[in-house]
This record gives C-alpha cells, sequence and structure tokens, in this order.
C-alpha cells in the first residue's frame, strides 16, 4: 500500500514543524518528514529571541510579517505547553538596546524614527540605564527602552512544534526526501530514502539545504548557509531584569533555566571568503568567536568577568538573498510551496510562516499581511550570487 497525506511537509526544524502544526490545527492530513532529528539544523542553536528592534525588519510588509508573528506567541505557547507537558522557557520582559558609541546611536536613532509609532519604545540617558540595571558598563550612552519583547528556548520550542503537531494528528517520519513525484507540473508526491509518499501539496522547509530542491523543482531555491556562535555562561550573581542587545554588540539575556546567553557572531564578523567558504551546515564553534563574544559581554556587563563557559553553540542560519524570508507558492508547479530562507529571524517568524502556508493551502490565499510580493518565491528568478553578501551584512543577531 503506497502511503498518502494530504500535504507532505519536508524538514523539522521550527519552520517545518510550525507549518506542520497549523495545517494540523485546521484538520489537514499531513506528514512532517526529517532526515535526521527534529531541531537538527539551525534551530537549535538559535538564541530565541523574539525583538522587533534591529535591522533585520525593514518598514512595511516584513515589519507587519514580525509583529503578525510576535503576537501569534502569547496563545501558541501555552497551547503547546498544555498539549505536550514541555516548559518552553517563554519570557515577556522589558527590553534595553543599548548605545556605547556613536555609531550605536545612529544605528538606533534610525530605526526609531520608522519603528516608534508602531512599538511602544523611548530613549532613556545612561542615569535612567543605570537606575534599571546598575551593573551595566559606565560607557553605555544611553539606550532605547522597550516595554515588552520576549525570549524562549529554540530547541524546546521545536520540539514544542513537533510534538504539538503530532498531538493534532499530523504523523512525524524519520526519512530523507531525495525527489519530487510529479505528473506534469503538478506534484503527486515525494521519493524518500524508503519509498515515495504520494500527496496533494509539498512544502520544502529544508531551511540551509533547501537548495537542494533547485534542479528537481527547475526553480532558484536561493538559500545558503550562515554562520553564528553564542555562549551559554552560569553567572553566579542576580538575572539581569531585562532582555539586553546593542548593534555591535550583540545580546545578553538570563534565561529562564539560569543560564545566561551571550553572542552572536554575525555578518560583521567574517570576511567575504570566510563567509562563504563552505556550502555546509557548520556546527563548528571556534577559539575567535569564543574570545570575541567573551570580550564584547564583558564591555557590556562587566561582572561577567565571574562567568563560566557552560556551552559555546556553532550553527548555519539559512541565508536568503535579502535575507527575508521565502514564502509561497513555486511559480511553475501546482502544490510545491516554499517556507525556507528566514536567515537570522527563523524563530521569530516560523508562527507566522506556518499560518500563511496554512492559509495558501486551505484557502488558496492570505491577508497576513498587505503585499506577500516581497516573501514570494518569484522575487529570485533573477538573483546574482554578490546578493548574499550584502545580505549577511545586514545579520547582526
Ligand atoms: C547563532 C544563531 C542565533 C540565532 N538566533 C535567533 C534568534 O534569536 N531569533 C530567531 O528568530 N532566529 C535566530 N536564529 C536563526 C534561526 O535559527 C533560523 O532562522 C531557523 O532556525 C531556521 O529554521 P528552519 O526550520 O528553516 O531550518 P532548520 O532548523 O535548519 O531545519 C531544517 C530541517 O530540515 C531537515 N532537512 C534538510 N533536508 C532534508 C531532506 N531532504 N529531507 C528531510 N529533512 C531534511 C534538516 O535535517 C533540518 O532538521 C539564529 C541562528 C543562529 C545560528
Amino acid at each position: 500500500m503506497p502511503e498518502t497525506a494530504e500535504v507532505v511537509v519536508i524538514g523539522a526544524g521550527v519552520v517545518g514543524s510550525s507549518v506542520a502544526y497549523y495545517l494540523a490545527r485546521e484538520g489537514i492530513n499531513v506528514t512532517l518528514l526529517e532526515r535526521e532529528s527534529i531541531g537538527s539544523g539551525a534551530s537549535a542553536h538559535a538564541t530565541g529571541s523574539l525583538s522587533l528592534l534591529g535591522a533585520e525588519f525593514t518598514a512595511g510588509p516584513s515589519f507587519q510579517l514580525a509583529r503578525a508573528s510576535y503576537a501569534e506567541f502569547p496563545d501558541l505557547v501555552p497551547e503547546l505547553e498544555s498539549l505536550t507537558g514541555m516548559n518552553l522557557l517563554y519570557q515577556r520582559r522589558p527590553s534595553l538596546r543599548l548605545a556605547l558609541d556613536d555609531e550605536e546611536v545612529d544605528l538606533i536613532n534610525s530605526l526609531m524614527e520608522w519603528q516608534q509609532p508602531h512599538v511602544k519604545m523611548r530613549w532613556i540617558d545612561a542615569r535612567e540605564v543605570r537606575s534599571i540595571e546598575p551593573r551595566l558598563s559606565q560607557s553605555i550612552i544611553g539606550a532605547m527602552y522597550e516595554d515588552e519583547s520576549a525570549q524562549l528556548d529554540s530547541y524546546r520550542f521545536n520540539l514544542g512544534l513537533a510534538g504539538g503537531a503530532e498531538r493534532r494528528g499530523a504523523q512525524i517520519l524519520y526519512r530523507e526526501v531525495t525527489g519530487l513525484v510529479a505528473s506534469g507540473s503538478t506534484v503527486t508526491g515525494v521519493a524518500t530514502s524508503s519509498g515515495d509518499i504520494h500527496c496533494d501539496a509539498v512544502v520544502v522547509a529544508a531551511g540551509t539545504w533547501s537548495r537542494a530542491f533547485t534542479p528537481w523543482l527547475g526553480f532558484p531555491v536561493p538559500v545558503r548557509p550562515m554562520k553564528g556562535e553564542r555562549l551559554l555562561l552560569n553567572y553566579p550573581g542576580e538575572p539581569l531584569p531585562v532582555l539586553i542587545s546593542s548593534p555591535k554588540r550583540g545580546h545578553m539575556i538570563s534565561r529562564l533555566d539560569g543560564l545566561t546567553s551571550v553572542g552572536s557572531t554575525g555578518g560583521r564578523d567574517y570576511d567575504q571568503r570566510e563567509l562563504f567558504a563552505g556550502e555546509e551546515f557548520d556546527r563548528q564553534p571556534t577559539e575567535p568567536a569564543r574570545l570575541e563574544l567573551l570580550q564584547r559581554a564583558i564591555d557590556v556587563f562587566p561582572d561577567l568577568e565571574r562567568a563560566e563557559l557552560v556551552q559555546q553553540l556553532a550553527g548555519s542560519r539559512p541565508l536568503s538573498p535579502d535575507s527575508k524570508p521565502i514564502i509561497g507558492p513555486v511559480p511553475g508547479w501546482n502544490g510545491v510551496l516554499l517556507a525556507t530562507g528566514h536567515t537570522t529571524k527563523g524563530i521569530h517568524l516560523g508562527p507566522i510562516t506556518g499560518r500563511i502556508v496554512a492559509d495558501y493551502i486551505c484557502r488558496g490565499g492570505t491577508h497576513v499581511v498587505s503585499d506577500m510580493a516581497e516573501f514570494l518565491p518569484d522575487r529570485f528568478a533573477d538573483f546574482a550570487d554578490a546578493d548574499y553578501l550584502a545580505a549577511a551584512k545586514t545579520v547582526d543577531e
């Protein structure tokens, strides 16, 4: 008997698991295929920061997408926790985006200009920053204070989405997809390491590996791995009362499990040759990154000199040529959708990606943002490899 599903989702990272979850919630018969293990890609390496601030989101549909996804978490997290019994270590707290030099002041101000009407935020001076957290560096010039941002454990979130999808009727199979099965331009299934699975629609959510689908689709799926490293520290002092980040020095977050996360390395930390040295997902922690990240963290919070290193994580983000996600139907095909290329925001944007893909499959389109054009796959019918470099430079977290 051939195996069948209405929809096959390829890749059980946060994005694919979220797509499977939202489809299962609609009552769709969905099979999620994973070649290794849940969270074996980028999703287990992420900080889990859910923040609207930063250079990753631009004015217009990109920011609408970010806000819409942020708004999913307050209901989604308890829903997943109750379905699975897991604690996703989700916290919502005020945040500070710190400026330690004039360049950071300018970077923050340029974002505040267009973000302020949409998000509750205000500039505070160094005195007010230290009244919130007196242990921060004397070099701080000021900060943008945001009433609320959030963070969770990205690996637990990934497991929670996949487990939640299963509880709602999805099937998870541990198999590698090795090709598509089609009748003309209509997809009829996927080929896997142990036989074909017939289906009406396929969602490619294979993170940095999505590029392998280019020859099978005859259509570009432009995603490249872009490395990032971060550290988990054991700090003996009181936890930070706010979530902290700075444009050039990354994040500093007291997690709900008691560890302090600092990092990450981003586009500014690599030259062009290093950045695209390999086509493979890079899990290798490096000494230069460890030393650099520790120094940056101590510059912001000198008492971290007392902290011990618990874990150094390294992984690769699925970078798209404009650093925006690639979501929606593949031109020229019936029944193939992409949900990939989320670059440095795949945890934050996972839920809304799931909702949008479910909208396309169940209702033929979506109204989540005013215009989907900047996320649709057809924007890359023509792109140059050089575009990746420009996109990588915008990744500061
Ligand atoms: C250091 C670092 C910090 C980050 N911090 C944040 C953050 O704070 N906030 C945020 O929003 N994002 C952050 N990110 C980015 C985030 O991790 C990614 O955008 C996100 O995890 C991408 O999810 P994904 O599901 O697309 O890919 P992945 O998690 O990589 O999942 C893809 C899955 O597909 C599977 N697969 C591949 N090919 C096949 C196949 N042929 N058949 C079956 N399965 C297949 C893989 O095994 C893998 O499990 C960070 C990333 C890094 C590296």
